[in-house]
C-alpha cells in the first residue's frame, strides 16, 4: 500500500481563492486588509518564511508591510513597534516572526499584540477561546491548517484516536485542542519528550500528527496501517549537496508504505499555514470594519 498524499498546495490554493473573493468584497466596502510583519534579526529561515507570507499576501490582494529590525534592537523598540501597529487603524493584522533574538521574551511580545489583530492566534485571549472550544477568534494558523487539510482529504476524525507528538503552544497544544473539540470529536493523546513508549502510543493512532522538530523520527513500525499521518516538521539536515542541506520532515519516508494518507514535506502543512494566515488577516479586517 502507498499512502494517498494530502496535497497541501492544492488545498491551500482553494483557501486562497476564497480569501481573494473575500478581499474583493471588502474592497467594495472600502476596506483593504493590511498585514504588518515584524522581523527582528537575520535568521535566514525566518526571512524565507516572511517572504513566503508576503508573496501570499500579493496573490490574494492583501496589503503587506514588512518591518525589519536589526538583531541588536532594544526590546523596548520591539514593544513600541507593536504598540504603534496596535494603534494604527490602517493595520488589521500583526505578526511578529519567531524566533526573536536570544534573550527576547516572545511571550511578552505575544501578550502585547491587540487580540483583534493577532493573526497568529497566540495571544492568551485567542488561545483561551480555543480552550473554551470556540473558533470564532484568531485560531493559530498551523493547527487550523492541519485540521482543514484532514477534512479536505476526507479523513474521518469523529470518534477516531489521534496522537499528537509535541505540546508547543504554536502547534502541538492548539492542534490537540482543535482535534478534541466538540464537533470534531477525536480522542486525543498528547505526547512529548517524556512520553514512555512513544512508538507504542503512536501505533494506536488513527490520526498521527508529528510536530516535534526531529528529522524522520517517526518510523514505519510506529504507524498503524491505514492511519492518516500529518508531518509538521521542517528540519534542516546537512548533506553533500551544493546547498549543503536539505529539508526533512519529522516522519521517515518509509511511512508512506504503511499510512493510508500522509502530508508531504514540503508541500503539506507549510502552504496550509500560510493560507490560514491569509484567512485570519481577512477575518481580522472584517471584524475591525464592523
Ligand atoms: P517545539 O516548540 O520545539 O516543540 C517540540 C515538541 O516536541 C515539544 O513538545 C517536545 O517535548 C517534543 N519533542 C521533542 N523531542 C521529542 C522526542 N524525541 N520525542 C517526543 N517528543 C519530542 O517545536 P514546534 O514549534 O512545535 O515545531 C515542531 C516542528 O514543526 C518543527 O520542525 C518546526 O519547524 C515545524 N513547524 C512547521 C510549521 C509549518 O508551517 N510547516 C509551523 C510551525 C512549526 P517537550 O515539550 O517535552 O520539550
Amino acid at each position: 500500500m502507498t499512502a494517498v498524499v494530502l496535497d497541501g498546495k492544492a488545498c491551500a490554493a482553494e483557501v486562497e481563492a476564497e480569501v481573494s473573493a473575500q478581499v474583493a468584497e471588502l474592497a467594495e466596502a472600502g476596506v483593504h486588509p493590511h498585514l504588518a510583519v515584524v522581523i527582528v534579526g537575520d535568521d535566514p529561515a525566518s526571512h524565507i518564511y516572511v517572504s513566503g507570507k508576503e508573496r501570499a499576501c500579493a496573490r490574494v490582494g492583501i496589503r503587506s508591510t514588512r518591518i525589519d529590525l536589526p538583531a541588536d534592537t532594544d526590546f523596548s523598540r520591539v514593544v513600541s513597534t507593536v504598540e504603534e501597529l496596535n494603534a494604527n487603524d490602517d493595520v488589521h493584522g500583526i505578526l511578529v516572526q519567531s524566533p526573536l533574538p536570544k534573550g527576547m521574551d516572545e511571550l511578552a511580545v505575544t501578550d502585547l499584540i491587540d487580540p483583534a489583530k493577532d493573526v497568529d492566534g497566540f495571544h492568551p485571549s485567542n488561545l483561551g477561546r480555543l480552550v473554551q472550544g470556540r473558533v470564532d477568534g484568531m485560531v493559530p494558523c498551523t493547527p487550523a491548517g492541519i485540521v482543514h487539510l484532514l477534512n479536505w482529504g476526507g479523513v474521518e476524525l469523529s470518534g477516531k484516536r489521534a496522537v499528537v507528538i509535541g505540546r508547543s503552544r504554536i502547534v502541538g497544544t492548539p492542534v490537540s485542542l482543535l482535534l478534541a473539540r466538540k464537533g470534531v470529536d477525536s480522542t486525543v493523546s498528547v505526547a512529548h519528550s517524556r512520553t514512555a513508549d512513544l512508538a507504542g502510543l503512536c501505533r494506536q493512532a488513527d490520526i498521527l500528527v508529528a510536530a516535534v522538530g526531529r528529522a524522520e523520527l517517526v518510523r514505519a513500525d510506529w504507524v498503524k496501517p491505514g492511519a492518516a499521518v500529518i508531518d509538521v516538521g521542517v528540519n534542516r539536515v546537512d548533506d553533500d549537496s551544493e546547498r549543503g542541506y536539505h529539508l526533512a520532515g519529522d516522519v521517515h519516508p518509509e511511512v508512506s508504505a504503511v499510512a493510508g494518507t500522509i502530508s508531504p514535506v514540503p508541500g503539506g502543512v507549510g502552504p496550509m499555514t500560510i493560507a490560514m494566515l491569509m484567512r485570519n488577516t481577512v477575518r481580522a479586517a472584517f471584524n475591525q470594519s464592523k
